[in-house]
């Protein structure tokens, strides 16, 4: 991965970095899902770059996996962070910026009549879990295969392809971990995406024991995948028929596929949502919130949800500046940030047809995603039988030439990426299935 045309072995820092982490981080990683660029080092990020321990630069698409919604180290992040700096950074009570910044959550999400604060995406579907199985009374939840709602036992399931994962008709509730406890799949019920008449089989064995529905609106975590029309306000529909809470799971596409997430663009309303990582533009701040009859449960604790680092002054302060930027001029960043999304997928497709590479490019723009197979794929299963090989070639090979996305060919687009990065983000593409790749065509 480090430039072997331009770092000679005494010079390449990042390699010896590299093997000092490796004695003192357990696997070298500060977490498992770096391990596809594991042995890169960043010394420092300004805009839509990063540069590396060698001095080397990379076009950043991975955006920290998508919080950089605004790109690294944004003035008006820095401002608002330096700010709370000076005057306290957090206080464990409430404080002006926690209010102002749940106002504009409230204003933001259709579904939200109430909000509360976490640190991750991970800590906030937990939070909406509880809260839906408090509500009814009911313990399973369903999912969907290839759905990702974070890393905590109860749900880190189906998430990636595994043995006995069963028939693409009937999928089966798989575990990802060893430590996971085995009885949590006991209260996970796995549906397909898009798949309504499968759902509704379900629902009529299971639905009286059903406390939530929780989806991705905008599947990214397997690459894009679109949701079928009318797909999402009929399991809308259905939740309400059986009494189930409808979580809609907005951590990647809240604030970046459109300010309101999926249920802005899709025009459907679930009971709960969770949004995190473009929301507070790379700090670890996140959250969930509802309707308020639901909400209200976590008044006077009856339902617990604490943390010492929730709505911490600082990341209050910094994810309110993002969403304000966010919002400024009738969302222009939103535009620029799909606009040069499309025009990546554009030139990435060219690239494709010239050079016969059996890929395709698509996505809602925000996110790009590249493929591995000449048409888009409508499933997981789909996903999952594509050529994952020849993706994790161009990855490599990309990371090489100074471009920087994810290994699964998903590519983020920040604020501040412009025209030039995107031109030489498709030359770059070109040059390594042409120059690179033995075989793509
Ligand atoms: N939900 C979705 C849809 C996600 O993509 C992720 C993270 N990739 C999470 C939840 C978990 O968020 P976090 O990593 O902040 O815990």
């Amino acid at each position: 991965m480090h430039d072997e045309t331009r770092v000679s072995g005494q010079q390449d820092r990042s390699a010896g970095l590299t093997a000092r982490l490796a004695n003192v981080l357990a696997g070298g990683m500060g977490s498992g899902g770096r391990y596809e660029h594991r042995d890169l080092v960043i010394a420092k990020g300004k805009g839509a770059h990063v540069e590396d321990a060698n001095g080397k630069r990379y076009i950043d698409y991975m955006l920290a996996f998508g919080p950089l919604i605004l790109g690294h180290a944004p003035r008006v992040l820095s401002e608002a962070v330096a700010q709370s700096l000076e005057t306290g950074i957090m206080f464990g009570a409430a404080c002006e910026s926690e209010l102002l910044l749940a106002e504009e959550v409230v204003s933001s999400f259709p579904c939200v009549d109430k909000v509360r604060f976490t640190n991750s995406g991970t800590e906030a579907v937990q939070s909406a879990l509880r809260l839906a199985r408090a509500y009814t009374g009911r313990d399973k939840i369903l999912k969907f295969e290839g759905h990702f709602h974070g890393w905590a036992d109860n749900i880190f399931i189906s998430v990636k392809p595994v043995a006995h994962m069963g028939l693409a008709s009937h999928p089966k509730a798989v575990l990802m971990t060893p430590g996971q406890p085995k009885s949590v799949i006991d209260d996970i019920v796995i549906a397909t995406w898009n798949d309504f008449p499968g759902i509704e089989q379900i629902m009529s064995r299971h639905g009286s024991e059903i406390a939530a529905i929780i989806l991705e609106p905008c599947p990214t975590n397997n690459g894009f995948l679109e949701v079928a029309p009318g797909f999402l306000e009929k399991l809308r529909a259905l939740a309400s028929a059986y009494g189930s809470v409808l979580i809609f799971d907005e951590v990647v596409s809240g604030f970046r596929m459109a300010l309101g997430g999926g249920q802005e663009l899709y025009a459907t309303v679930p009971d709960l949502c969770t949004f995190g990582k473009a929301f507070a533009g790379g700090l670890p701040i996140a959250g969930f919130g509802g309707r308020d009859d639901i909400m209200s449960l976590l008044v006077d604790n009856a339902v617990s949800h604490l943390g010492t680092y929730n709505s911490g002054a600082l990341s209050c302060a910094g994810a309110l500046a993002v969403l304000r930027e966010l919002k400024r001029d009738d969302q222009a960043v939103l535009k620029h940030i799909h606009r040069l999304g499309k025009e990546l997928i554009g030139g990435f497709n060219q690239v494709f047809q010239e050079t016969g590479a059996p890929l395709c490019a698509a996505g809602p723009g925000a996110v790009v995603s590249v493929y591995g197979s000449p048409t888009v794929p409508k499933t997981y299963r789909d996903v999952l039988s594509h050529n994952k090989e020849l993706l994790a070639r161009i990855h490599r090979a990309l990371l090489h030439r100074g471009v920087w996305s994810f290994a699964r060919g998903t590519f983020m687009i920040s604020a501040a990426h412009d025209e030039d990065d995107i031109q030489e983000t498709i030359q770059m593409m070109k040059r390594v299935l042409t120059e690179d790749i033995n075989g793509a065509g």
